[in-house]
């Protein structure tokens, strides 16, 4: 007989997914009847990604020795997550423009959606400050989060001594956490088929056939930039690394990104890919990685881009220069904001729509059109935000020293 943990846990979760699929067909509707298991699994992983990411955080800047290191990752971070969205954001729109999968679709009879305010770029940044940390804790803001636990490393790094005791706390509670991580892994074959059978069996996969055009054109934009971006350029080209080991690596995070459809509630998956598999120290994992979770999502800004021009097309309108300039330009900022859960930016895109003259109601049929879609192009879409973190983040740490290329040629056995 085989034994169970001796399957390597990715090839468990992904049979659980075509059983999942498989099961979601033949059970129907019945599947809500397994919803709690999905639901169940999810909660488990969002139980963790506060006190993880709170935790390692701070242990990481200590470990870390120097908190003026921490200048030149930042810089360093954010650049590549801009520029790496911006990229996605073309491919996006280069695909969008020579395939036209909007050509034709009609709207009209489509139900609009009410789309959602989008809060104010000067508001978020406030946020980033929390008036009260344990509040930020307790809503789950993660760059508020991130904000206090960095000026909690820094101050424990500059007081040296005395501020001993409790980092030696947060370094045993962040090997704590990890390990409740990986008994939550554990259960991912079974949260992983229930949250497919139900999409299977409710939503059914068959639907998507009425968004083809659209669908091929975000799958071909997913597969190119993950590939060519992330697997060509920064591992191979920039990194001289093996780009197989960086899929292999990063497998078992993007297998959660895909059937969670939220970077959020795949960050402690990402954070332990990242270490155990990619050679990431920690301190690159805990700082890169809950950022990225929070702000940089290339697979989302290239499926915003992609669909604003097929509303466009959809309605006539015709796009200049200037136009695809500015859909870039609100792209990268509305993939910023969004949040990283299930379906986030569908309700955010009509702020891209807006800038091209788009009125709300045509903003309302495109998002009503989509919605029913959405979610299987939501999994393949957070799979790139996720993959796009864990390639930035091993960038990060190659150049700052903090990378375990032994680690990443021979990734640990899970
Ligand atoms: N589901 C995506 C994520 O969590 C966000 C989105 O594009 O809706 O990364």
């Amino acid at each position: 007989m085989i034994k169970w943990f001796e399957i390597a846990l990715w090839k468990r979760i992904l049979a659980a997914m075509v059983l999942g699929v498989v099961v979601g067909f033949v059970w129907g509707d019945g599947v809500s009847a397994i919803a709690w298991i999905g639901q169940l699994f999810i909660r488990l992983i969002r139980m963790v990604v506060v006190p993880l990411v709170f935790v390692t955080l701070v242990s990481g800047v200590i470990s870390m020795g120097d908190p003026s290191k921490l200048g030149s990752l930042g810089v360093r971070t954010l650049a590549i997550y801009l520029i790496t969205t911006l990229i996605a954001i073309s491919i996006g729109l280069i695909l969008a423009v020579a395939m036209q999968p909007g050509m034709g679709v009609d709207l009209s009879a489509v139900a609009p959606t009410a789309v959602q305010e989008t809060v104010p770029l000067g508001e978020r940044l406030m946020a980033i400050v929390p008036e009260n940390p344990f509040a930020a804790m307790v809503e789950g803001n993660i760059l508020a989060i991130i904000f206090f636990a960095l000026l909690l490393g820094i101050s424990l790094l500059t007081i040296g001594d005395p501020g001993k005791p409790v980092a030696d706390f947060m370094s045993s509670a962040a090997e704590a956490m990890l390990r409740i991580t990986h008994w939550i892994m554990e259960a991912a074959p079974f949260g992983a088929f229930a949250l497919i059978a139900q999409l299977a069996g409710t939503a059914g996969v068959g639907a998507l056939l009425d968004v083809l055009g659209l669908a091929i054109a975000v799958v071909i934009a997913c597969f190119s930039h993950m590939i060519l971006m992330h697997g060509v350029i920064i591992m191979r080209v920039v990194l001289n690394l093996s780009a197989m080991n960086f899929f292999r690596g990063a497998r078992d995070a993007m297998l959660m990104a895909f059937s969670t459809s939220s970077s959020s509630a795949t960050l402690p998956i990402s954070m332990s890919c990242a270490e155990k598999n990619l050679g990431v120290k920690p301190v690159v994992a805990s700082t890169v990685l809950p950022l990225g979770a929070t702000i940089n999502m290339d697979g989302t800004g290239l499926y915003v881009g992609i669909v604003t021009v097929f509303g466009a097309q959809a309605f006539g309108i015709d796009l200049n220069f200037v136009d695809y300039l500015l859909i870039a330009g609100s792209t990268t900022l509305v993939s910023i904001g969004t949040a990283a859960v299930p379906g986030a930016s569908l309700f955010l895109m009509a702020a891209v729509m807006d800038t091209i003259g788009m009125t709300p109601e045509q903003n309302a049929a495109v998002v009503g059109f989509i919605l029913a879609f959405d979610r299987p192009l939501d999994m393949l879409r957070t799979v790139v935000n996720v993959g796009g973190d864990l390639s930035v983040s091993t960038a990060v740490a190659n150049w700052e020293g903090e990378f375990d290329k032994e680690v990443f040629d021979n990734p640990l056995k899970n």
